[in-house]
């Protein structure tokens, strides 16, 4: 590629910016893709293209792209207070007011809000807090933390020790391997052969039981889940699993960390997933992401009454609950969910959702038709089409073909940008999708694996 036929910043771009999760070897030639602008449900890059974005930049621009009134918020907040800390006893009114309407909008009585600038810190905090909980308790032995195969839960590094994604760990050191334990994923696709989903759910949560018995009760502080797992391909758990799990949970006195980061603000249909999809209240609800709609870097762990009685006890000789960020409770952060909050409810956008989301999902089925679709599932405005080299055996293609990462780039000659995440394709647009937007997004996903399947397969025969 000729670069000097590149923009500045594609220059710039290329020659400093170490970018997340990418591979070095095709960046040199490639380099990027500078994304310009942003309107509703499509980005426009610097060439003029324009995309129909599938994935909501990364599952979190729910409100859709060039929201005028958050970029209004934001501005505003920082004319007014730009920034001071929260420490102490400072705070802001954006921070004050956000953490109550989240209050209001969690289940049962989560009522405690501890911001974070996102989803990994949020995670840390989680698990920093449950071990201080427990401690405080007179239970310092309690440390272990469950988690599943195919989790995902960021990139710092004790969230990426909960992460239970394998290629995620390539190339560096793991940590905590005596207090994380991987359960496995509640993957209904790859269940053991001869289970029916019931079936399968009584063994998910035998082999928890039988985890905790052989760790001990006493020595473990949490489980860890996500309501849908999301980077880990989209996989929906079995009816009732995060129920009983929760249920296991509250008989061995091991808090349940609900990761709602991708599941909350919407996309299944709700403000959060956990109580309102899955029927259960857990001991922290996890969110980012569309907490903002992606507009400005924001978490947020939300504990129970419960625990804030025990976190909130006068403090021993250190004096003070010593965690926290400088950005926790950022004004600008905060007035840009606050804004979207209000522009969730009053254009009722998660009701939308419960008629799109089972739209897509019936949409997508379309796409069995293709002997290289092995699975099509989610929940929702959430969904991964799993390929397959072949569908009986259900065997992936080879890691060398990136099978997902073909079908991606014909997708965007098409004009649409789905996500391929090992040979998952995963759909999670904006909650704003109309249904003809969805005809449009499945459709070209439906030509991009027409066009590619012949080649990928014989490679994959080769
Ligand atoms: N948890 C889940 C379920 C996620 O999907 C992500 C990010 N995709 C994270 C945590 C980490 O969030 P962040 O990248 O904002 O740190």
């Amino acid at each position: 590629m000729d670069s000097t036929a590149k923009s500045d910043a594609w220059r710039a771009d290329r020659d400093h910016f170490l970018h997340p999760y990418t591979d070095f070897t095709t960046f040199q030639d490639s380099g990027s893709q500078v994304v310009s602008h942003g309107d509703a449900m499509y980005i426009v890059d610097e060439a003029g293209r324009s995309y129909l974005d599938g994935i909501a930049g990364l599952w979190c621009v729910n409100l859709g792209h060039g929201r005028s009134e958050i970029a209004q918020a934001m501005g505003d907040q920082a004319q007014q207070l730009g920034y001071f800390n929260t420490f102490g006893h400072s705070t802001n009114t954006p921070a004050a007011l956000l953490a109550r309407q989240l209050a209001e909008r969690t289940p049962g009585d989560l009522n405690h809000v501890f911001f974070t600038t996102g989803g990994s810190t949020a995670n840390d905090t989680a698990i920093r807090l449950a071990h201080y909980y427990f401690n405080r308790l007179g239970k310092p032995k309690k440390k272990k933390i469950l988690a599943r195969n195919g989790g995902y839960h960021g990139s710092t590094y004790f969230a990426a020790a909960l992460t239970g994604i394998h290629g995620i760990h390539y190339g560096f050191d793991r940590i905590a391997e005596d207090i994380v334990h991987h359960l496995s994923a509640a993957n209904c696709y790859r269940r053991p052969e001869g289970m029916d989903e019931a079936q399968f759910c009584d063994f998910l949560i035998d082999e928890a039981r039988h985890r905790i018995e052989q760790l001990g009760a006493d020595n473990i502080a949490a489980f860890i889940a996500e309501p849908v797992m999301g980077a880990g391909g989209v996989l929906v758990a079995p009816e009732g699993y995060h129920r009983r799990m929760a249920e296991v949970c509250q008989q061995n006195d091991i808090l349940y960390i609900a990761d709602e980061v991708v599941t909350g603000f919407g996309r299944l249909g709700h403000w959060f997933a956990s109580e309102d999809r899955f029927g259960h209240v857990p001991d922290i609800l996890i969110t980012a992401k569309g907490l903002s709609s992606g507009y400005c870097p924001i978490g947020a762990a939300v504990f129970s009454e419960r625990m804030y009685e025990v976190i909130s006890k006068p403090q021993g000789p250190g004096g003070v609950l010593s965690h926290g960020f400088t950005y926790s409770g950022h004004p600008v952060s905060c007035a840009a969910a606050l804004k979207s909050i209000e522009l969730y409810e009053r254009e009722d956008i998660f009701g939308k959702v419960r008629d799109t989301g089972p739209y897509l999902q019936q949409q997508l089925k379309r796409l069995s038709r293709h002997d290289v679709v092995g699975d099509i599932r989610g929940d929702h405005l959430m969904a991964g089409v799993e390929l397959v080299s072949d569908r009986d055996a259900k065997r992936n293609f080879p890691p060398d073909l990136a099978a997902a990462e073909v079908v991606f780039g014909r997708a965007r000659d098409y004009g649409v940008i789905v996500r391929p995440v090992g040979d998952t394709i995963i759909l999670s647009p904006p909650l704003i999708i109309s249904r003809e937007q969805v005809d449009t997004l499945v459709d070209s996903l439906d030509q991009a694996i027409e066009d590619v399947s012949g080649q990928l397969m014989s490679r994959a025969a080769a």
